[in-house]
């Protein structure tokens, strides 16, 4: 089993000064050097080619870490390749306007992200002059960039040492070290941090911290790959059997169920859609109306709902048909979103925050993916309308 002495603290305030290293200690030690090295060899064999490890630009690094929160690796690459070309700088990102960045984001979810990182961009700009922050202290204090974001820019980009802790590294170092109970709770997560901090070798964080993510994402997978591992003869977790048990699985909570109802209003070739108003899901986004509404009503008080709470000012109704429905999830809401199909007059005004446009128009506004798959749809209509005419 592992016994890790601490090769090395990383101090916020003597990263920010750069450096001295603490002394190494003896023993053991040379247990967490020798596993380190184990995956650092297995990681140079082993890593998937990923465009965002081609590259040591912090700000690059940070959008794909971003990015990479609640979205999976496959579908990041493409989104990160795209926002690269868009915004390919610091400076780009925080000179952009924020429809601009939300239409390069839409799809990912989790919309806040994209406004943090430019926060985070913008705060670049205007306090280092555009040139990222190389101290650990002054990375974590980004908008948006939490501890493990912070180490993962500094030692992917500076090849600096910083622990990281993530969901796979989590499982990882559970393993390792044997570490029973669940795995989010405050006592564990320091348990954590301490041994990926100790685990950190004095050269090679960069490799080394993307080798324990890479192992844990491909090789101690939920059902862990224990013949495939190089780590087995340090694991704990493998020497006492209890491989396939550790971490301990909490109950997930029960997703909360929310009814929405939404109004495709066509007048013409234009189509009314709303920017979400701050305080709402996805806010900065665009949409066909919606409004939530109780379980159960009736379309009668569906309609009564969408004209008194959005659309009312706007346009007048007829021929209301329903038209499509969905049912998605948002955080840990499950919802449900029944769509309406109308003919509508518009009024002489409309409050700001609604636009009338053609679908093209609508195509190049930031849309959350089940409001884009709206969207699909009533394109692929119009298409087939063409050809009947
Ligand atoms: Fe994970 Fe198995 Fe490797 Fe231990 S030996 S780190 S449980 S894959």
């Amino acid at each position: 089993m592992l016994k890790v002495a601490r090769t090395h603290t990383v101090n916020m305030k003597k990263a920010h000064t750069d450096r001295t290293r603490p002394g190494r200690s003896n023993g053991s030690e040379m247990d967490a050097a020798a596993l380190s090295a184990a995956v650092i060899q297995w990681f140079r064999l082993h890593q998937r080619d990923l465009p965002f490890r081609h590259t040591t630009d912090p700000y690059a690094i940070l959008v794909s870490e971003l990015m990479l929160q609640q979205t999976q690796v496959a579908t990041a690459v493409s989104y990160f390749e795209r926002f690269m070309d868009q915004f390919p700088t610091v400076q780009a990102l925080a000179e952009a306007n924020e429809q601009q960045v939300l239409a390069m984001w839409a799809g990912l979810g989790y919309y806040r992200r994209a406004r943090l990182l430019q926060s985070a961009a913008r705060k670049i700009a205007e306090d280092y002059s555009g040139v990222f922050p190389t101290a650990l202290v002054d990375i974590q204090a980004l908008p948006g960039v939490g501890r493990y974001t912070a180490g993962a820019v500094y030692s992917f980009a500076y090849d600096r040492p910083a622990p990281i802790v993530e969901a796979n590294t989590a499982r990882l170092l559970a393993r390792l070290f044997a570490i029973r109970g669940a795995i989010k709770s405050t006592a564990n997560q320091a348990q954590l941090w301490k041994h990926a901090e100790q685990l950190l070798p004095a050269q090679n964080a960069r490799e080394h911290n993307y080798g324990v993510m890479e192992l844990g994402a491909l090789v101690c997978k939920p059902v862990p790959l224990c013949d495939k591992c190089p780590l087995t003869r340090w694991c704990a977790a493998f020497q006492t059997g209890q491989s396939t048990t550790i971490p301990e699985i909490a109950a997930k909570p029960t997703k909360l169920r929310r009814h929405f109802v939404g109004i495709v209003a066509c007048s013409g070739e234009h189509y009314l859609v709303r920017r979400i108003p701050e305080g709402e899901w996805h806010h900065g986004m665009f949409e066909f109306p919606s409004v939530r509404v109780e379980h159960g009503q009736t379309a009668a008080q569906h309609l009564n709902a969408l004209e008194s709470m959005t659309i009312g000012t706007c346009a007048s109704l007829r021929d209301v048909d329903s038209f499509a429905e969905y049912r998605y999830t948002v955080t840990n809401h499950a919802v449900h979103l029944l769509v309406y199909k109308a003919n509508a007059l518009p009024a002489a005004s409309w409050p700001e925050s609604f636009q009338w446009k053609t679908l093209h128009e609508i195509s190049r506004l930031p849309l959350g993916s089940t409001q884009r798959k709206l969207l699909d749809l009533l394109q692929s209509q119009d298409d087939l309308l063409a050809v009947i005419r």
